[in-house]
Formats: C-alpha cells, sequence, structure tokens
C-alpha cells in the first residue's frame, strides 16, 4: 500500500479538493492511506487565535473568518448535509472553550491549531464519499501516541507501530483519511511541530511498512532552491536520503525534517510531486549514490542571534559553554550555527514567542546578552566557486561561517 499526503496547498479551495479526487481516483485500485494538512493558510490563522486569546483579546473575528473560508470551501463542493456541518460547527465551539479552559501556550496551542487538520480532513472524507470512494475517516490521535512535549511532541513508537497496524484490516478495501500534524497522549491532543504532517506520513508508513510515501506539492520536486526567490532553481530527479535529510536540518520547507529517519529506516521511498501535473516524475529520495549534486541554497528565516558576553574580563571557559547548553537544552531550542570569540559565545536560533525572551532572560542571569532579530540564515550547501562568492559577499551579513562543503551567512534583510 502507498501513503498519500496532502498539503494545505492541495486543499485550498473546492478546485483543489476537486482535484485531490481526481490524483486518488488513479489509485483507488489499491487503497492509499491519505495523510492531510489543513486548509491552505488555516494553521497560520489558528495560530494568531492562540496569540490573541494569549493577549485577552477578542479571538471571535479571526475565528470566523476562518469559519467562511471553510463554509466557502463547503458551498462550493456542494456540501450541505446539516449533520455534517453540525459536526464542524463543534470544531469551532470548541475553540472557545480550550481558551477558556487552558492557560498554558503551548498546551492551549495544540488544542486550537490540531482543529485544522480535523477540518480539512472531515471535509475531504465528505467530499471523496459524495463522490463514491469508500473511504474510512480516522482519528490520528488514536493512532500517533505522543508524550506532552506540546508543539513539538515525540512519538511513542512502540505504542503508535501497535495502534497503526490494526489499520491493515481496512487498507485492503477502503481508503483511509487522516489528520497529518497531530497526535495524542490518549488524553490530550499534541502536534508535531509546524509543518509535521509530511512527518505523519511517514510515521503511517514506518508501522504499515508501506511501499512509498508521496508528498503532492504545488512544486514539480525537490529543488535545488525555493523557485519564488531563485527562478534558476532546478530539480532533482533523486536524492539519497541523507543528502534529503541535511537539506530538511537546514531548513528547506519542501520536507518536514523528522520525516526521512523513519523511511530510511524502514527503506521506504519518499516521492515529492507536483499536484498540478501529476504526470511529471517529481523526485524520488531513497537509497541511490548521486555523484555531484549542484550547489543547493536555503533561506531560513525568522532567525534570532544571541551573544553571550561575560562580563568580568575574563574568557568564555567550557564551564560557561556548557551552562550555555544547559539552558538551551532545558528551554528546549535548537542551535542553528554558533561562533564562539574571546569574550562571547553567539549562536543563531528560530525565533519563537514566549520560548526564546524566556531564554535570553535565563541567560542574562550569568551573562551580559545581546541580540537581534528578523534575521534570514541562508545556508549554500555543496558550494561551488561562484555561489561561494555570491553569498559571502552580500550586502548586510553580520555572521559567516563555512566548512568544505557547506557556507553559511547570517543576514538582515
Ligand atoms: N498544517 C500544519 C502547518 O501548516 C502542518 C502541515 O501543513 O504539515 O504547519
Ligand atoms: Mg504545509
Amino acid at each position: 500500500m502507498k501513503v498519500f499526503k496532502f498539503g494545505g496547498a492541495s486543499v485550498k479551495n473546492a478546485l483543489a479538493i476537486k482535484n485531490v479526487a481526481t490524483i486518488v481516483q488513479q489509485f483507488a485500485s489499491e487503497p492509499p492511506l491519505i495523510v492531510v494538512s489543513a486548509i491552505g493558510k488555516t494553521t497560520n490563522a489558528f495560530e494568531k487565535v492562540v496569540a490573541l486569546a494569549h493577549q485577552q483579546k477578542d479571538i471571535q473575528p479571526t475565528l470566523q473568518e476562518i469559519q467562511q473560508y471553510h463554509t466557502q470551501i463547503l458551498e462550493q463542493l456542494g456540501i450541505t448535509d446539516p449533520q455534517f456541518l453540525t459536526a464542524l460547527q463543534e470544531q469551532f465551539n470548541q475553540v472557545s472553550m480550550v481558551v477558556s479552559k487552558i492557560e498554558d501556550y503551548d498546551q492551549c496551542y495544540d488544542q486550537i491549531v490540531s482543529k485544522g487538520e480535523l477540518l480539512s480532513s472531515m471535509i475531504l472524507h465528505h467530499y471523496l464519499v459524495k463522490q463514491g470512494f469508500e473511504t474510512t475517516w480516522i482519528d490520528a490521535r488514536e493512532y500517533i501516541i505522543t508524550d506532552t512535549t506540546y508543539r513539538e511532541a515525540n512519538v511513542d513508537w512502540v505504542k503508535t507501530k501497535s495502534a497503526i497496524q490494526a489499520l491493515k484490516k481496512i487498507l485492503p478495501t477502503k481508503i483511509i483519511i487522516t489528520q497529518g500534524f497531530i497526535g495524542g497522549t490518549g488524553k490530550t491532543t499534541t502536534t508535531l511541530g509546524r509543518e509535521g504532517s509530511d512527518y505523519s506520513a511517514a510515521i503511517f508508513a514506518a508501522c504499515l511498512n508501506a511501499q512509498s510515501v508521496t508528498i503532492w506539492k504545488d512544486v514539480p520536486g525537490v529543488m535545488s532552491a525555493d523557485p519564488k526567490r531563485l527562478p534558476h532553481a532546478i530539480v532533482f530527479e533523486e536524492l539519497p536520503y541523507q543528502e534529503a535529510a541535511e537539506m530538511t536540518y537546514y531548513g528547506a520547507s519542501v520536507i518536514h525534517p523528522k520525516t526521512i529517519k523513519p523511511l530510511a529506516n524502514a527503506g521506504i521511498p519518499l516521492r515529492v510531486k507536483n499536484f498540478d501535473d501529476p504526470g511529471l516524475a517529481g523526485t524520488i529520495i531513497h537509497d541511490c549514490k548521486v555523484d555531484k549534486l549542484p550547489p543547493l541554497i536555503v533561506f531560513k528565516e525568522n532567525q534570532c542571534l544571541i551573544s553571550c558576553k561575560v562580563t568580568d574580563y575574563s574568557f568564555v571557559n567550557e564551564q560557561q559553554m556548557s551552562a550555555i547548553f544547559d539552558t538551551l537544552s532545558k528551554h528546549d531550542v535548537r542551535i542553528n550555527v554558533m561562533q564562539n570569540s574571546a569574550i562571547s559565545f553567539s549562536f543563531c536560533v528560530d525565533f519563537r514567542e514566549i520560548k526564546i525572551p524566556n531564554l535570553i532572560k535565563a541567560l542574562s542571569k550569568t551573562f551580559e546578552v545581546y541580540y537581534n532579530t528578523g534575521l534570514t540564515l541562508i545556508t549554500v550547501k555543496n558550494y561551488d566557486a561562484a555561489t561561494f562568492d555570491e553569498y559571502r559577499t552580500r550586502p548586510g551579513v553580520i555572521l559567516e561561517q563555512s566548512s568544505r562543503s557547506t557556507l553559511q551567512v547570517l543576514v538582515r534583510v
């Protein structure tokens, strides 16, 4: 069996959802398991709801916008079943309830933002049934079992595997539709990190020993750069797992970073294909050797550069570095690039509201801390002479680092 993942853009309006049905039709002889993301930019909109709630502002206008967006799609798809519409309404009602009950930001976030995937999967399922497909909707929270690390939950593989394997009974005859991005602890909803639906697809595939995973996207495959930024970007025909994993580490958003490992371990190929042109070959990520890859350029936005300066004219020593790493680990923050000098240790991290200000506060107890936000980290992997020069000499570079294969520059934009 195959696992398909449809991202937000592939279900962003009624036409897109109809296109999903067309793609699924082509594979109906062997029913796939379908993992779907929230419709369009719904996750961002729900994130806004969480932020507003946290600031004790009115969430209703934003919630209504999300609801209107979904309602419009339902109308265009001709979905009018009152029972179904009530079930969708219930999801929105629950958001208001959560806001009034849960104080912890990240916990509240997961309960609210997960609604995006619940709504999209319900709509896709309902539409496919209306079109005559044999489909079953399942709640991913009962299959992807995690701990309570909200917004970045860790999978309990033993429980997850045994839950997912029960699906083998259904799959030969029915298409299964489920949510990406979300999991459950048995008691509460968790999420796997932004863009985590790819990872969900990989989890289902690994536990079912699937033949392959296909991620359907709005690009023709994995590209050497974001084509919106660099129109000359090329499509990779094939990539080794290792190369793809490294790309995601540097922030290539085409695949979620955690996706590759479970697939590589199980030897399951990952295809990235274009939903607008399913006939195109796309990219296959699998066990292979590619001699010389062209430079790959990744832009990671919303970076924060933090510098910890020692205050007593001594130099940064190992104990101090160890204290910094300890604080980072306690705050669950990952370093994207780091550099040290005699009296300061600097590192760049993804900026995250609440989390990073808290980290800075903690570090300020021991160090004089300076920071800049709104930066972009550009990574050039497999650089050649031309790209090496081009990116090092860009205006606004505030930190630069290179190894034999990889150049990284942090720039003000
Ligand atoms: N909807 C979630 C997000 O936008 C998960 C995903 O799309 O993969 O981050
Ligand atoms: Mg997405």
